[in-house]
C-alpha cells in the first residue's frame, strides 16, 4: 500500500514549523521517518500535510550548561552512538543508542521522533526516564519545559499538542561517580524489546532511578527515595517487584519475571 496524497512543507525555523502546524489541524511532523514512513504506507495515519523538520538548524543544536546538556530533537541515534558531542552521561547514552535497531535506522531515526511517538518499547523512553530528562516544547502559546515522566501519559500518548514541536531534550549531567545500566530482552539483538530495564545511580546528586520499559502502557519509573529503597547500591529488589505488580501495566507472572530479569541485568551492567 502507498500513502494517501499529502502536501509537503520544509520550514527552516521552529517558529515557521509551528506557524504551519497552527494553520492546519491535519498536519504531521516528519523527522527521521522510521516510524512515520511505515505508518503512512500502511495508511494508519492519513495527514493532508507533512511538515519536514529535518532542515531546521536549531533542531540539531547541542547546548552545554553546567548541570545539563540539551540535544536538539533531530539529533540522530547514530550521532549519539558515535558520541559526536561531549556526552553528559559518561557513555550511557552511546551504549543505549548502539542497541536500537540497526545502523541504517539509527542514521535517520531521531531522539525527538522516538520520544514524540512514545512507543512503550522504545529504548530512549526508558533510558531517558531513568536519567531524569526533560523535553522542550515550542508551540503558538510559547515554550515549555516538561519532565519526561509528566510528558508521557501512556502508550503512544503524550502531552504534545498537535501544533507543538518537540524541539529538544535536556539531559542532566552525571557526576564522575555515577553509574548506569540498561538491558533489553528481545529475540534478536536490535529489535524492539519484550522487556527493558534501566537504572541510574548517582550518589553525588542523590539520584537512584529504575525503569521497567516495554510494559502494557508507559514505562514504570521507580524513584529510589520515594519508594524507600535506601541509598546503597544495588537496591533491594522486593519493593521493585511489588511496585511492578501493583502498576497494572505488567500482565501475568511470566511478564513480571522478564521485567524483573531486565532490571536485574541493568543493575548488573551498572556494576560492571
Ligand atoms: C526496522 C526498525 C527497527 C526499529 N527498532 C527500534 C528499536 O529497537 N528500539 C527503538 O527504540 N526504536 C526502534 N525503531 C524506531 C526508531 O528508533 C525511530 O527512529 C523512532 O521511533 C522515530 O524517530 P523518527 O525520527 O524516525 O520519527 P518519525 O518517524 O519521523 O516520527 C515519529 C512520530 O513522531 C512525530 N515527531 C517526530 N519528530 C517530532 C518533533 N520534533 N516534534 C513533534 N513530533 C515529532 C511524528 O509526527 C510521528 O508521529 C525501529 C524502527 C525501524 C524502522
Amino acid at each position: 500500500m502507498k500513502p494517501v496524497a499529502f502536501d509537503y512543507e520544509r520550514p527552516h525555523t521552529i517558529e515557521g514549523a509551528v506557524g504551519i502546524l497552527s494553520g492546519n489541524s491535519d498536519a504531521k511532523i516528519l523527522a527521521g521517518g522510521q516510524t512515520l514512513g511505515p505508518m503512512l504506507n500502511l495508511r494508519l495515519v492519513q495527514p493532508t500535510l507533512i511538515v519536514d523538520v529535518t532542515r531546521i538548524p536549531d533542531l540539531t543544536r547541542i547546548e552545554e550548561e553546567e548541570d545539563a546538556v540539551t540535544l536538539g530533537a533531530c539529533i540522530t541515534h547514530a550521532a549519539i552512538e558515535d558520541s559526536r558531542f561531549a556526552d553528559p552521561s559518561n557513555g550511557f547514552l552511546a551504549e543505549v543508542a548502539r542497541g536500537i535497531a540497526y545502523r541504517a535506522v539509527r542514521t535517520r531515526g531521531t531522539i525527538g521522533g522516538s520520544l514524540a511517538h512514545a512507543d512503550p518499547a522504545a529504548d530512549w523512553l526508558s533510558c531517558l526516564l531513568a536519567v531524569g530528562a526533560e523535553v522542550l516544547l515550542t508551540g503558538p502559546r510559547g515554550k515549555r519545559r516538561v519532565a519526561l515522566k509528566e510528558f508521557v501519559r501512556g502508550a503512544l500518548d503524550t502531552e504534545l499538542a498537535p501544533d507543538e514541536v518537540l524541539d529538544g531534550v535536556r539531559i542532566p549531567r552525571f557526576s564522575r561517580k555515577a553509574r548506569a545500566g540498561f538491558a533489553k530482552i528481545c529475540r534478536k539483538s536490535g529489535e524492539f524489546a519484550d522487556a527493558i530495564g534501566a537504572v541510574v545511580h548517582d550518589s553525588d546528586r542523590g539520584v537512584l532511578q529504575l525503569v521497567a520499559g516495554a510494559t502494557r502502557g508507559q514505562p514504570i519509573l521507580i524513584n529510589g527515595e520515594a519508594e524507600g529503597l535506601g541509598a546503597s547500591f544495588p537496591p533491594p529488589l522486593e519493593p521493585v517487584r511489588e511496585k511492578l505488580k501493583q502498576s497494572g501495566l505488567v500482565g501475568d507472572a511470566y511478564e513480571l519475571n522478564i521485567h524483573m530479569a531486565a532490571i536485574k541485568r541493568a543493575i548488573a551492567n551498572a556494576q560492571a
